[in-house]
C-alpha cells in the first residue's frame, strides 16, 4: 500500500538514513520526480532529482532488482519474437498475432513502466512532479514511518 504525500520540492529532503531499512547510508540513489507526456517517441519531460540514501546492502539489492526486471524482459521479448516468427513460417498460426500482439505490449511497459516499477520494488518510493506554483511533488512512499516523517519534516506538506 502506497502513502501519498504532495510536497513543495523544496521542503523535500529525506531523512540521512537508508530510505529502506533505516541503517546508515552509504550511497545516494538519485530518484526521478518527473512530469511529462510521453507520446513513446517524443517525450517532453520536466524533472526534479531527488537523492535517496541507501545502505550497501539496499544498494546492491536496488541494483540487482534492476538487472533481473530488465533481462526478464529482455528474455520474454525475445522469446515472443522468436516465437511468432516460428507460428508465423512454420505452422501459419493465427497465435503468431498474439505473439506480437504481446510482444507490443511488453515493448510499451519497458518504455512507459518498468523502470518504475522495479524502483518501486527497490526502494519503495516514486514521484510526480505536480504543475502550479509553488513546484510541488506528489511522493508515494511506501514505508509508513518514513512517510510519517516527511509529512512532519513538511510544514506544507498534505496527504495526496
Ligand atoms: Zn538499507
Amino acid at each position: 500500500m502506497a502513502n501519498r504525500l504532495a510536497i513543495p520540492i523544496a521542503e523535500l529532503a529525506l531523512p540521512r538514513a537508508c530510505a529502506v531499512c533505516d541503517a546508515r547510508p552509504a550511497k545516494l540513489f538519485k530518484l526521478r520526480i518527473t512530469q511529462n507526456i510521453d507520446l513513446l517517441f517524443a517525450r517532453h519531460e520536466r524533472w526534479y532529482t531527488l537523492p535517496v540514501p541507501l545502505c550497501l546492502s539496499c544498494h546492491k539489492r536496488r541494483i540487482w532488482i534492476s538487472i533481473a526486471g530488465w533481462s526478464l524482459v529482455v528474455v520474454a521479448f525475445l522469446a515472443l519474437a522468436f516465437g511468432g516468427l516460428v507460428l508465423a513460417i512454420d505452422y501459419d498460426s493465427p497465435f503468431a498475432a498474439v505473439a506480437y500482439g504481446l510482444l507490443f505490449c511488453l515493448a510499451l511497459f519497458g518504455r512507459l513502466g518498468l523502470d518504475d516499477l522495479l524502483t518501486w520494488q527497490a526502494v519503495g518510493l516514486h514521484g510526480v512532479l505536480l504543475r502550479g506554483s509553488p513546484p510541488r511533488a506528489r511522493l508515494a512512499v511506501r514505508r509508513v514511518d518514513l512517510f510519517n516523517k516527511l509529512r512532519a519534516s513538511s510544514p506544507n506538506a498534505r496527504p495526496a
